[in-house]
């Protein structure tokens, strides 16, 4: 699915809606170049569940909330060189049922992400719309994708 989305504020909506179909065992793979506005979609996501405190984890690799019993864990993998530093952060130990993972600068780890899995790719910057890209990939995430595209189109 594409969407061109004009405002930061829908970027946040968009995250929202997503937040709101949010269930633990989830994957978010969210490409993009800087300033494309990733981090914003993840604040969009945490809003739903009242998470005020996003900041990107560009430095410490990775950041969990509580999101209403869901472990949200928001991984910027800019700084990695491939899968085997993720790996060494403990990546494993993050795959759980009641973990969800939102990931930064995937391309980075791609040999390490699931093969079920939702993509999103963005695309824009500064004060450009920005066009983006939904694919789901696998049964799991083709449920979650159902979801969020009922509730786009409610
Ligand atoms: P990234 O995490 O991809 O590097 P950020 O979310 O940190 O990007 O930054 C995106 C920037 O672009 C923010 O400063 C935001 O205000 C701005 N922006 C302008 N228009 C939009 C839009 N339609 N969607 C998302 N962000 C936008
Ligand atoms: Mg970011």
């Amino acid at each position: 699915m594409e969407l061109t989305l004009n405002t930061e504020q829908d970027m946040i909506r968009l995250g929202q809606i997503i937040g709101k179909k949010l269930h633990g065992g989830l994957f978010i793979a969210l490409f993009g170049d800087l300033g494309a506005g990733k981090t914003t979609l993840v604040k969009g996501i945490a809003e739903y569940f009242r998470i005020d405190h996003i900041q990107s984890p560009t430095f410490t690799i990775v950041r969990e909330y509580d999101a209403h019993g869901i472990r949200l864990c928001h991984f910027d993998a800019y700084r990695l060189g491939d899968s085997d530093e993720l790996y060494a952060i403990g990546f494993d130990d993050y795959l759980t049922d009641d973990s969800v993972i939102i990931m930064e600068w995937p391309q980075n780890v791609l040999d390490a992400l699931p093969n079920d899995r939702l993509n999103i790719s963005l695309n824009g910057s500064g004060n450009e719309p920005r066009y983006v890209s939904i694919e789901p990939i696998g049964a799991k995430h083709s449920e979650f994708y159902g979801n969020i595209i009922k509730e786009l189109s409610l």
